[in-house]
């Protein structure tokens, strides 16, 4: 799943993830994972995480190699937030040509101002990952997760500055895998701005078109 911040990516994911049963694998949550248990990993990650910047390529493709090899992904798997540079691009796709796996990279396309409101609204479930908007899909007891009844959490990040910051890295470093996956014939940009469930069945169709 490939996208700026707060162009619904983990939302989708989340949704493709139950529809196949797939593995739902985003780096940024285990990356906040390891910051929250204070792994070796999450104290070198944790600086470039809080300023917005990417955390380096080494440390990041050895956390996805180390996932991606493990049984429950053996069918397929949702990548979300990885790969968001060309290097960690090159390096999944040896590490897929390696076994077989065949890569659909899902574009969620939606115009920088709306993801600056987004993200300013955004609220997600720290147990289950369900995320929330306060404004267009707010939890149905304001706070709390409607799915699990935990506690609804902002992110560290979402702040204006570090959102900022975000966008720019992502449009630097990130976007150039549109026209990356686009020459490779595995790109499907779908828009972003359409309700969550038209989205998803959008890209349900293209990966059915695509098996
Ligand atoms: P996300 O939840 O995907 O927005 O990621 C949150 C933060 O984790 C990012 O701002 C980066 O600091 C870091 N991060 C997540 N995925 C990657 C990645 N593939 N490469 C480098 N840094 C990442």
């Amino acid at each position: 799943m490939l996208g700026p911040p707060g162009a619904g990516k983990g939302t989708q994911a989340h949704l493709i993830s139950e529809a196949l049963q797939y593995p739902h694998i985003s780096t940024g949550d285990m990356l906040r994972e390891a910051l929250k248990k204070g792994t070796e990993l999450g104290g070198k990650a944790r600086a470039y995480m809080e300023a917005g910047a990417l955390v380096p390529d080494n440390l990041v493709d050895a956390m996805v190699r180390d996932r991606v090899s493990r049984e429950d992904c053996k069918e397929g798997l949702i990548l979300d937030g990885y790969p968001r540079t060309i290097s960690q691009a090159e390096t999944i796709q040896a590490i897929f040509d390696g076994d077989g796996t065949r890569i659909l990279t899902i574009g969620v396309e939606v115009e920088e101002q709306i993801l600056i409101e987004r993200l300013a609204s955004r609220w997600t479930c720290p147990k289950c990952g369900k995320m929330y908007n306060a404004k267009l899909d707010p939890a149905k007891v304001r706070g709390t997760c409607d799915a699990c009844g935990a506690g609804l959490v902002q992110r560290r990040d979402d702040t204006k500055e570090v959102v900022a910051e975000r966008l720019q890295v992502y449009y630097r470093a990130t976007s150039p895998l549109i026209r990356y996956y686009r020459e490779r014939g595995l790109y499907f940009g779908v828009d972003g701005n359409q309700p969550i469930v038209t989205i998803c069945s959008a890209i349900m169709n293209r990966i059915t078109e695509s098996r």
